[in-house]
């Protein structure tokens, strides 16, 4: 029996469980948005003595989720995308500041499942790293279900907060906060063993609910979905700070300490919020990871 348990760890000194043989795990991609770069890089595009009016850098962000069939939990999604109709769901100046670039069928997140081998119908828990609009959008297509929602009730709290007040409404839409027609399951801990090899770590700054989910699987090893604790690559990589999108700094600093600690842990692979060629390298290089 020790032996047993023993081999289900995924490395010894962290009390974390490998997934269930027979896990697999897709990357969706659900379409581009172009913003600004001073938006996810602190600094970028700001003016110096030397230059008072410098190139106003843009960047194409991808919009991602992940479809993990767990053999114990059935399917769960990581995260939703953007709603359909974004002129209906986010309206301008939004649709301006963040202009979706590229949707195709293929990206609409039904279709993106489909070419998974799967049907929406069939996901049976949507688990969230934060609410923002970019990201909580797709529970357009499970309100009126009882598909429960896992989220960090410090995340929940805050997106009900922002939304109702108008403290943070930009980021956060009323639309999908109904209270009443989703099946919100919330937990309050700093590390989450949601399923077997399914961890939710808290991991605030980018808003005070934010976790990021680490995926232990049998064969490619451990994932990290950061979702936008880490928008691109170098808010990780050059540890440059969130731009505009910054709300705790110091959260986010001691946030990405305990994310770097991780990685070296578990030599993880990690997987930005929205960081474009990560995400087409790894959807590239297979079509699911196990
Ligand atoms: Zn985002």
């Amino acid at each position: 029996m020790a032996d047993l348990q023993t081999s289900l760890l995924a490395r010894a000194s962290v009390p974390a469980f490998r997934c269930p043989p027979g896990t697999k795990v897709h990357l969706l991609h659900l379409g581009v948005l172009r913003c600004d770069e001073g938006w996810f890089l602190q600094g970028s595009n700001a003016s110096v003595g030397s230059c008072a009016n410098p190139e106003n850098k843009s960047r194409d962000l991808i919009s991602l989720a992940a479809l993990i069939d767990h053999p114990h939990a059935g399917l769960l999604l990581f995260e939703t995308g953007c709603a359909e109709d974004l002129d209906v769901k986010w309206g301008a100046p939004l649709t301006d500041v963040f202009p979706r670039v590229q949707y195709d069928e293929e990206h609409k997140l039904p279709n993106a499942i489909k070419a998974a081998g799967y049907d929406i119908k069939d996901v049976k828990g949507v688990v969230f790293g934060h609410l923002h609009l970019d990201h909580a959008g797709g529970l357009e297509h499970f309100v009126g279900t009882d598909v429960p929602i896992y989220v960090h009730e410090e995340e929940f709290k805050h997106a009900c907060w922002a939304a109702a007040t108008g403290a943070d409404a930009a980021v956060y839409l009323t639309d999908y906060l109904t209270l009443d027609k989703l099946n919100w399951k919330t937990f309050n801990d700093k590390q989450v063993d949601l399923f077997q090899g399914l961890t939710l770590h808290h991991a605030p700054g980018h808003t005070p609910g934010l976790c990021i989910l680490q995926v232990n699987l049998d064969k490619d090893g451990t994932f990290i979905f950061t979702t936008d604790q880490y928008h691109v690559k170098e808010n990780h990589t050059l540890r440059h700070p969130q731009g505009w999108l910054a709300r705790d700094h110091t959260a986010w600093i001691r946030s990405s300490d305990m994310v770097e600690r991780l990685q070296r842990l578990y030599n993880a692979t990690l997987v930005y919020g929205h960081d474009l060629e990560t995400a087409e390298t790894l959807i590239k290089a297979k079509k699911f990871y196990e």
